[in-house]
């Protein structure tokens, strides 16, 4: 039976059909992209909001973007780049090495840039999406057998919920949605959030502001950046393959081994925390403000944050760190609880993303039209982080538990595009009209991960990971082999599979 009335009319001719819908051009997208073609698969598209590629890199363009963990693991094992400018790469090198990927693997005619999802239901009569898409030639309908969502959890922006936010009166900036024409020069401006985008992002602004407040509700854990520019040599050794190798090896290896960082008493934590803490008393002299700067969280439970420039910032004469809490806006001042008024000119937003809510400004009506934002609410949860049980047909990249808090997301996205692709493949080669994934086996595998998350650091405070109730519904709490080797095994085990 149709799942909608838009379901029951019938196929108009103007309808576009196609085998998979890919939701997001961001680096998950443009992988199963390029693994569907890999695969001989080319009838696809991706389908992006934004007017170019890059996703999380094509909002993230606040100053001093760059990414937060060594470039070499920062791109797919099967593309090695050989011209990153330095270790820890800028949001634009990111985005050029996107933009050369979808060019060299052939991605360029499957984008459909400016064009929105605006709703997808399934059709369990001919095992098809049917999706509703808006764009720069007005409203679209598509069918597509297969739909995978990679718009990941960074997508939707997360503005403070402070009284009298609405009646400030100059500019107002969220670091997510950033307006390159901004200038910080002689400007009095607040930061709010002091997470990784807020650190990346402070120094840049300390250097031309007139002063910059920042006000921080929570310190965080820092580590060192061992930063270093990539010199000529460099690019040309990584030309070669076993170097390339090597290099990345050598950061597969050293990242994985500080996953052991976030168990208690284990002597990798000890390191970490002692490197933190002498880093912390290296950069900040002053006892008060050093006390202000110190996490009262036990390390990992938010994202570490790796920066040798943002302690120096905050002792710069021209900042000040602000740790009362914030009351109110008025139309020129930030106001806090103690009654102090600071005036200024702008306020920055560095406060994160609405991550736990994921895909919910969308209707996706999966079996007898069940939606997806009902079935989710705020606690998303799949199995394996890819399938969902009553949306058949459909696969998430970047799904819930997915994210990572030691190492490359990209480690998670090349084996979930995999996955996928094989579960395509059994369909398509079985001649099924459908691959669902089994209540029982999501069930199953959830209860088992959220033991384990249960007492681990991640359940020690609030963070993106968790949602009101506190539930870890973004994490993945074990090591990378161990998640690849979970999606290589159950392959098809905790599926199933309607005939045609
Ligand atoms: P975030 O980690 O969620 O940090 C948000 C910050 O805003 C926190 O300091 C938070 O304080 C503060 N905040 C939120 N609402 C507030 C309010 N009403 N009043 C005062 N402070 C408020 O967000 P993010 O820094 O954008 O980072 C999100 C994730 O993006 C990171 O964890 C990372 O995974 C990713 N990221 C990656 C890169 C990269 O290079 N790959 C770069 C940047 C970001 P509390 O801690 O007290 O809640």
């Amino acid at each position: 039976m149709a799942s909608s009335q838009l379901l029951t009319a019938p196929t108009a001719s103007s309808d576009l059909q196609t085998e998979v819908l890919v939701l997001g051009a961001g680096m998950s997208g443009l992988c199963m992209g390029i693994e569907l073609k890999q695969a001989g698969i080319d009838d696809f598209i991706i389908v992006e909001k934004q007017a170019g590629i890059g996703g999380t890199w094509w909002d993230n363009i606040y100053p001093g973007a760059h990414v937060d963990l060594p470039a070499p693991l920062y791109c797919f094992s099967f593309a090695p780049n050989s011209k990153w400018r330095q270790r820890f790469a800028a949001a634009s090198e990111i985005q050029s090495y996107m933009e050369r990927c979808s060019s060299h693997y052939g991605l360029l005619p499957h984008l459909r840039l400016n064009t929105k999802v605006e709703t997808a239901s399934f059709d369990e009569d001919t095992g098809t999406w049917v999706i509703q898409l808006s764009g720069p030639n007005g409203l679209q309908r598509v069918r597509t057998r297969f739909f995978i969502c990679s718009t990941g959890p960074l997508s939707q922006v997360r503005w403070p919920s402070i009284s009298g936010f609405e009646t400030f009166s100059g500019r107002r900036l969220h670091s997510a949605r950033w307006d390159q024409t901004y200038s910080a020069k002689g400007q009095r401006i607040a930061v709010i959030g002091t997470g990784s985008t807020g650190c990346q992002l402070i120094p840049k602004l300390a250097e031309e502001a007139k002063h910059l407040y920042v006000f921080q509700r929570t310190p965080n854990w820092i580590m060192p950046r061992l930063d270093r520019p990539y010199t000529f040599l460099d690019r040309v050794l990584a030309n070669f393959p076993p170097y390339a190798n090597s290099v990345r090896g050598f950061w597969y290896y050293f990242m994985e081994l500080s996953r052991h960082g976030f168990t208690h008493g284990t002597v990798m934590r000890s390191i970490m925390m002692s490197t933190a803490s002498y880093h912390l008393k290296r950069q900040v002299t002053d006892p008060l403000l050093r006390e202000k700067l110190t996490p009262p969280y036990p390390m990992g439970c938010k994202r570490i944050i790796f920066s040798s420039d943002y302690y120096p910032a905050i002792c710069k004469r021209n900042v000040s760190l602000v740790t009362i809490p914030i009351d109110h806006l008025t139309p020129s001042s930030i106001v806090t609880a103690d009654g102090a008024e600071r005036l200024v000119d702008t306020v920055v937003c560095a406060t994160g993303f609405e991550t736990t809510r994921l895909l919910s400004q969308l209707e996706i009506k999966g079996l007898s039209g069940r939606s997806l934002r009902d079935v989710w609410s705020d606690t998303p949860e799949a199995y394996l982080g890819v399938a969902v049980a009553d949306f058949p047909n459909m696969f998430f990249l970047l799904g819930p538990n997915t994210a990572t808090g030691h190492t490359s997301t990209l480690l998670y996205i090349e084996p979930q595009a995999r996955h996928i692709l094989n579960c395509i493949k059994v369909v398509r080669q079985g001649g099924y009209r459908w691959i669902c994934v089994r209540r029982e086996a999501q069930s199953a595998y959830n209860q088992a991960l959220q033991q384990r998350l249960t007492n681990s650091v991640w359940s020690t405070c609030t963070s993106w990971y968790r949602n009101k109730s506190g539930r870890i519904v973004m994490l993945w709490p074990g090591t990378t082999p161990e998640y690849v080797k979970l999606l290589q095994e159950n392959n098809s085990s905790g599926y199933f599979f309607m005939a045609s």
